[in-house]
């Protein structure tokens, strides 16, 4: 096998995990830098040392046209001086760029293979932003010459291959691609032409493009997007499945001395400070910066903002460790309108929030911060509810039998010992025949048996979650108890909880259907 991948550890549809490509390791997600055949501004050798990167990516036509025969002996990896993972592109996007390219899609394969290409791309063209027809061709050109390399190559392939996929913002389209693409033995998928969206800032429609190649790639199959451009989308791409992105714009965004952070890009003349702590930023100042000459500085913003880059992938694998994806999502989607557009997304598509929920790990080791409205929308929440309706569904008459439901605050089921609850809840006349709950969560009401589980009882947030949802708590606890039939509701009081806010708003919506008596405890 040239190309294993195991996954390790799993958060929404990412995946922290690690891709074997003929023996060589990448830790995955991974951001993979754009390197040119020459003329490094940072020797991929040094990003290794500096940043453990170990996969570049180069452009195989450029050395073609450069090299020629001379690449073939000397091979990729000595022209560019690097031992760890070598990806080449076949120049489709110079055919983006600047039109037709002047070789052929067999030619340029099996230079890929010659020179030693670890991950070789098939030549394709890229969709982009363009016309429907426009885009049919460009899927179709792009499947014939992956038909005739592969003909060509044969069975005895020396490269890992990637599948290009094209079509773009045609759903269809793309969707075909991909099912064409399967027919073959690829051994990584890639995901072609999000650039032109990230350029003008159309987030929404990227998600949706990259949700919908990801939900027709095997999982099991590495992912890669090509041309992920500015950290700020790094987040949402492993969120939505893919594992490795490449970009040159680290050293794009220096030479026009523009100074990336994890959301946004800040223009060197508007740099008073540098709030970073990177190599670079720590032994110098924003003014030391613009003193120096073009060459020197190109190279030091691009060293900065590949720490960025680099930083971003490490903060994304901490956080799937963790558990808590979902809440750097949240976090990154406040920086910049773009991106709480991508994160709006992806949170109101519910085929994609199913497919996180079947993706995420059933319980977690930690609790969850919520935050907002937003915050309920995640996996672990979801799934939560989706379980509180089996059980309060499938056995009506366990809770049903009985008249009276006592709501007793969710906090005391984490504080006090449940024998000395129970003890103080014995001492209520209707105790007999009442069903417990728990009350003043955003769940609305959890029956007592569940509500010492996971995630009822691993939940923190902030008293504005409930009042800022208060109408549909209420509304829900009253579905709820109508739904089992009971007659009087007793909502407990103890210790300031839950507030008199809550209490009232609550009692209100409850007493048009039911007898509801509040009681200190
Ligand atoms: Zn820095």
């Amino acid at each position: 096998l040239k190309l294993v991948f195991e996954v390790k550890e799993k958060d929404l549809l990412g995946r922290v995990g690690r891709v074997y490509i003929k023996g060589k390791r990448l830790d995955t997600p991974a951001f993979i830098p754009v390197i040119s055949p020459y003329n490094q501004i940072i020797p991929p050798s040094e990003m290794k040392k500096r940043f453990r990167c170990n996969m570049v990516i180069t452009n195989s036509y450029i050395i073609y046209r450069r090299f020629g025969e001379a690449g073939v002996e000397k091979g990729v990896h000595r022209i560019i001086n690097f031992d760890g993972i070598v990806m080449t592109d076949s120049g489709g996007f110079q055919v983006l760029e600047y039109g037709d390219i002047d070789i052929n899609p067999v030619e340029i394969a099996v230079y890929q293979e010659r020179i030693g290409s670890d991950v070789a791309v098939p030549l394709d063209k890229p969709t982009g932003l363009t016309s429907r027809q426009e885009a049919e061709e460009t899927v179709r050109v792009t499947l014939d010459n992956i038909a005739k390399t592969f003909n060509s190559l044969g069975d005895e392939r020396r490269s890992c291959w990637t599948a290009p996929i094209q079509g773009g913002l045609y759903h269809d389209l793309l969707e075909r691609c991909i099912k064409e693409l399967l027919k073959y033995d690829f051994d990584l998928f890639s995901l072609g032409s999000p650039t032109p969206l990230m350029e003008r800032y159309q987030y929404g429609k990227l998600v949706d493009m990259m949700f919908n190649a990801r939900l027709h790639v095997p999982l099991d199959k590495p992912l890669h997007l090509f041309g992920a451009g500015h950290p700020m989308l790094f987040p949402f791409a492993v969120a939505l499945g893919y594992d490795t992105f490449d970009s040159a714009s680290y050293v794009l965004f220096a030479k026009a001395d523009r100074y990336m952070l994890s959301s946004r890009t800040v223009k060197l003349e508007n740099l008073a400070y540098l709030p970073c702590e990177c190599s670079v930023c720590s032994l110098t100042t924003a003014e030391e910066l613009r003193k120096l000459e073009k060459n020197e500085r190109v190279k030091l913003l691009a060293m900065h903002n590949l720490s960025i880059c680099f930083r971003e992938v490490e903060l994304i694998k901490q956080h799937i460790h963790e558990g808590r994806f979902f809440e750097l999502l949240e976090s990154r989607a406040r920086a910049h309108p773009a991106l709480m557009q991508a994160f709006s997304n992806i949170i109101r598509n519910d085929k994609i929030m199913q497919l996180m929920a079947n993706h995420t790990p059933l319980t977690k080791p930690r609790g969850m911060y919520l935050f907002s409205a937003e915050s309920l929308r995640r996996p672990e929440i979801r799934r939560g509810a989706e379980r509180l309706e089996k059980v309060m569904s499938s056995s009506p008459t366990c809770f049903g039998m009985r008249r009276t439901a006592i709501l007793i605050p969710h906090k005391l089921v984490i504080t006090l010992k449940l024998e000395k609850l129970l003890q103080r809840l014995r001492k209520l006349e209707n105790y007999g025949e009442a069903a417990v709950f728990t009350y003043y969560t955003p769940f609305g009401i959890v029956p007592l048996s569940l509500s010492r589980t996971y995630p009822f009882s691993q939940l923190s947030y902030p008293k504005s979650l409930i009042r800022d949802n208060l109408n549909q708590i209420s509304r829900e606890t009253l579905k709820k108890l109508r739904n089992l039939g009971f007659e009087t509701v007793i909502l407990i009081k103890s210790g300031g909880e839950p507030p008199s806010w809550f209490l009232e708003g609550l009692g209100e919506v409850l007493a048009k259907e039911f007898n509801v008596r509040a009681v200190e405890l």
